[in-house]
């Protein structure tokens, strides 16, 4: 049975889905979206997986460009609204221990550095700095506070058990001394630069208190919102350090190097440049710094000439993001990521070329599969008719209790196949309490 997705404009209440994001790349609603007179509502072929599609985003970002750029459909389904489904926006996200343990060593920098600089500590070997870290209740009660509220944007997702949420706690909860170290080594090499006074300040101007846009005053600013107005670009700088001469934007990065952060890096510098509010002076970006967990790399600050072609290469850029996400029906571009696609169990493209057959699977390794519920085989397996390859394949289940809907076409995300010595030919697989079964629809 075919899972082809269908695109119609229906005559929809007038709700406008531009711009709202997912926890991951926050962006505002589109101006563009008042321009459309119509939302876009497409069906993606599996049961709750009707989607209000989103437009283009006032403000682009360097992850949000990076991601409309390897996959239009994945930025468009991933930001989409799933009414039948929840009443959060965007695609329920499965949950990434990995990107959560990122998340949660940025966050508690963010919170510590904020309060070392309040209190005008130049870095946590000062005497006061104690102080500081003690009324924050240490390291570990940072993270933890951190992780508590990672972990709460999870409530409500219709995609994690309770069990998978209970295993997920514990494995985080375990993890956070590990957290504790990285932090400490992250802050115990960060030099902080004091505060001049009335340098670039406007009058009575706080400390970088969030949703306020205001010249940066000489000294450090962690977590600085930069805007390029007429790019339709935006960024969030882990750490501003401004001098006299010039400024030092440091990014925190909790993952392995790779050059892509360096191009992450010279767009801030484009941003700092073109923020005519934060740098009215025009200061230049003298440093770039990527912060590894165990070393810094400094990173070439662009002249004004690349700052020049740098400009003109993202103007070019964000029109294509523009264009690519007003698609009518956006482009699917299939490859190795969309092993990792959260949105893989919608896309059509994904299940017509990107799974594999049972048959070419090797023995423990894990994929994802579509076909029809023949019957019911034994207490805990099932026989199903693989749709790409049209062969039976035996699907075993973690319990008598799974059950699947009998004659329907499924896809499930995370089978695993098993091999048996005695019956080699024997196409087998494993549903586990980790896999996730979607109903056909369409
Ligand atoms: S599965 Fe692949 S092609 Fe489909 S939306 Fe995800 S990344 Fe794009």
């Amino acid at each position: 049975m075919g899972c082809q997705g269908a695109w119609w404009r229906p005559g929809l209440p007038d709700r406008r889905h531009g711009g709202h994001e997912e926890p991951a790349s926050r962006e505002p609603a589109g101006a563009a979206v008042a321009e459309l007179s119509e939302p876009r509502t497409y069906d993606t072929g599996v049961e709750h997986g009707q989607a209000l599609l989103p437009e283009p985003p006032e403000m682009w970002s360097y992850s949000s460009l990076k991601e409309v750029e390897s996959c239009p459909r994945r930025y468009v389904l991933s930001r989409a609204d799933y009414p039948d489904l929840w009443d959060k926006h965007g695609y329920p996200r499965l949950p990434n221990p990995a990107a959560i343990k990122g998340d949660v060593v940025h966050g508690s920098l963010e919170v510590i550095v904020k309060a070392l600089v309040k209190a005008g500590c130049l870095s946590t070997r000062a005497a006061d700095a104690v102080a500081v870290l003690r009324d924050l209740g240490g390291y570990t009660a940072v993270a933890e506070a951190v992780l508590d509220e990672q972990l709460a944007r999870l409530d409500g997702n219709p995609r994690i058990s309770p069990g998978r949420r209970e295993q997920l706690n514990r494995t985080l909860g375990e993890w956070v001394p590990e957290a504790r170290e990285q932090i400490q080594t992250y802050l115990n090499r960060m030099e902080l630069r004091s505060r001049a006074a009335g340098t670039h300040a406007v009058e009575g101007a706080p400390l970088d208190r969030p949703g306020k846009r205001y010249p940066a005053m000489e000294g450090d600013h962690p977590e600085r919102e930069l805007v390029a107005e007429a790019l339709r670009l935006k960024g969030r700088v882990d750490l501003l350090s401004v001098e006299a001469d010039g400024a030092t934007i440091t990014d925190f990065k909790t993952g392995g190097e790779d050059p892509t952060h360096h191009d992450q890096l010279r767009l801030y510098a484009l941003l700092w440049n073109e923020d005519g509010e934060v740098n009215p002076d025009t200061l230049p970006a003298k440093a770039l710094v990527a912060a590894y967990p165990s070393r810094d790399v400094p990173v070439t600050a662009p002249t004004a000439a690349e700052l020049a072609d740098l400009r003109g290469a993202l103007a070019a850029r964000t029109a294509d993001a523009d264009a690519a996400v007003r698609e009518e029906l956006p482009l699917a571009l299939v490859g190795e990521h969309c092993g990792l696609c959260n949105v893989r169990g919608l896309c059509d493209a994904y299940w017509g070329t990107g799974t594999p057959n049972t048959a070419d699977v090797p023995d423990s390794g894990w994929y994802d599969m579509q076909g029809t519920v023949v019957r019911q085989h034994g207490v805990k397996s099932w026989v199903l008719r693989e749709t790409r390859s049209g062969k039976e394949v035996l699907l075993r289940t973690p319990n008598p209790s799974f059950t699947l809907p009998a004659g329907q076409d499924v896809r499930i995300l995370g089978a695993k196949r098993t091999v048996d010595p005695d019956e080699e030919e024997a196409l087998i697989a494993s549903v586990t309490s980790a896999s996730e079964v979607l109903t056909v629809t369409v």
